[in-house]
């Protein structure tokens, strides 16, 4: 669903290629930078998938059994399934393809009529909206300000006719969940959870993606668990994780390789659309071993994010927002805001001044194409005016920063940062 990525960067993390000539406004040649005094940090680099897949992965090579309804039991699938539920403290959980798979499928299984409209954010993923338009719907967009969180006024206010909710913790920012819910309960709307980026990720101590009706995750090579492709939709609700699992492809009597529900699958058997939208055994095994690895994967990213976060904040050119007191965050990468009186050309030189030293910063307006800047979305039609989010697209900054990076390394970074802001400005 999301047939991007065939640029060697993330398609949904950073763009890290250099400014295309055909980008608007004059290039100005980027000044000699200083020698780095350590070679430059590689940040696009995947982390070993842990040994114990190794093994499980081989055993399904040689038995060619990869279709998660082929055996009769304990197919890794299920498997995963089954841990995920645990560790999300959810009823039920389902794998399915991707991310984008699970918003759509999330979607499908509220059963809403055609064209109702959904509240997404602006400041998103386009996979977001595009999910919400294969469902037969139309996104509806709520600013996003510079606090890289939705406007709660703004939110409500698009909440009128809505007929449900999608909360993207975008780059695994979360929004005043408290705000978010007490408003959609109070109209009766669902709220599916986008916690993409956000695996790990806690509000008031209750798990991100475990708030709302619905929760999303991806397992896409830039999230916080890589299996290259894969997503996870969890629920409480039985009638939404009996309808999903039926439109997700359990075809025939397939539903009965998943516990519980049997009356709810019996219903919706033969009368809901079959999307194949399954996950596979390889993919499932990959992930099953990394679910051990996300505690370290959160406290490192966390504490790396803290790290730079601390030095750029000293800076007067440049802001992190502050998480929500209810929210611990785990980020594998992170935002800022060039603050104070910066030009989009200003915001350009930073960018280059920022590759001659050899940091990668993207700002998220500015590039061709992204796939995060809404104005881009040219599928939904016309797309609106949202001045708030397009303000922050043209300030908001966005750097990798992997968990596996060295002290120095994050040191190298927020430096070549901090440096090639008072370059432009200083
Ligand atoms: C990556 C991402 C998605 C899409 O996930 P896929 O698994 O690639 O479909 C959706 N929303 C957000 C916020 C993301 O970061």
């Amino acid at each position: 669903m999301a047939p991007d990525g065939l640029r060697p960067t993330a398609p949904e993390t950073l763009d890290a290629e250099p400014l295309d000539a055909a980008s608007p406004g004059p290039a100005a040649p980027a000044p000699a930078a200083p020698a780095p005094a350590a070679p430059a940090p590689n940040v696009y680099d995947a982390e070993a998938i842990p040994q114990a897949a190794w093994a499980e992965v081989e055993r399904l090579l040689r038995s060619g059994d990869l279709f998660r309804y082929t055996a009769p039991r304990d197919a890794p699938v299920s498997l995963l399934e089954a841990d995920f539920a645990a560790e999300m403290g959810m009823d039920y959980a389902l794998a399915v393809s991707s991310c984008s798979s699970a918003l759509f499928l999330a979607l499908k299984a509220l059963d809403l009529p055609a064209g109702a409209r959904v509240v997404i954010p602006a400041f998103t993923f386009a996979a977001v909206p595009s999910a919400v338009v294969h469902a037969g719907c139309v996104p509806v967009l709520a600013e996003v300000d510079r606090s890289l969180r939705l406007d709660i006024a703004d939110f409500t206010d698009k909440l009128e006719g809505a007929a449900a909710v999608i909360i993207s913790h975008m780059r695994g920012h979360t929004s005043d969940m408290d705000a978010i819910l007490a408003a959609c309960d109070a109209r009766g709307l669902p709220v599916i959870e986008d916690a993409a980026h956000s695996l790990g990720t806690t509000w008031g101590g209750r798990k991100i993606g475990t708030l709302g009706r619905i929760g999303c995750f991806s397992f896409q090579s830039y999230k916080m668990v890589n299996a290259g492709e894969g997503g996870m939709l969890v629920t409480n609700d039985p009638e939404i994780a009996a309808r999903a699992v039926i439109m997700s492809g359990a075809y025939e009597h397939n539903w009965k390789k998943h516990p519980g529900l049997q009356n709810s699958y019996l219903h919706w058997q033969n009368r809901l659309p079959l999307y194949n939208m399954r996950m596979q055994n390889l993919s499932a095994a990959i992930v099953r071993a990394q679910l051990p690895e996300i505690g370290r994967r959160v406290a490192a990213g966390r504490a790396n994010h803290d790290h730079v976060a601390a030095q750029l904040n000293g800076s007067a050119w440049m802001r992190v927002p502050p998480a929500l007191p209810q929210e611990e965050r785990a980020p594998d990468s992170l935002q800022f805001i060039l603050e104070g009186p910066w030009t989009d050309e200003g915001a350009r030189r930073f960018q280059e001044e920022a590759k001659a030293r050899e940091v990668s910063v993207q700002v998220f307006g500015l590039s061709q194409d992204n796939a995060r800047a809404f104005w881009n979305w040219q599928f939904l039609g016309e797309t609106p005016d949202l001045p708030k989010t397009r303000d922050m697209l043209m300030r908001a900054c966005d750097v990798r920063l992997p968990a596996r990076l060295s002290r120095a390394e994050l040191d190298f970074i927020a430096a070549g940062l901090i440096a090639a802001a008072a370059a432009v400005m200083g």
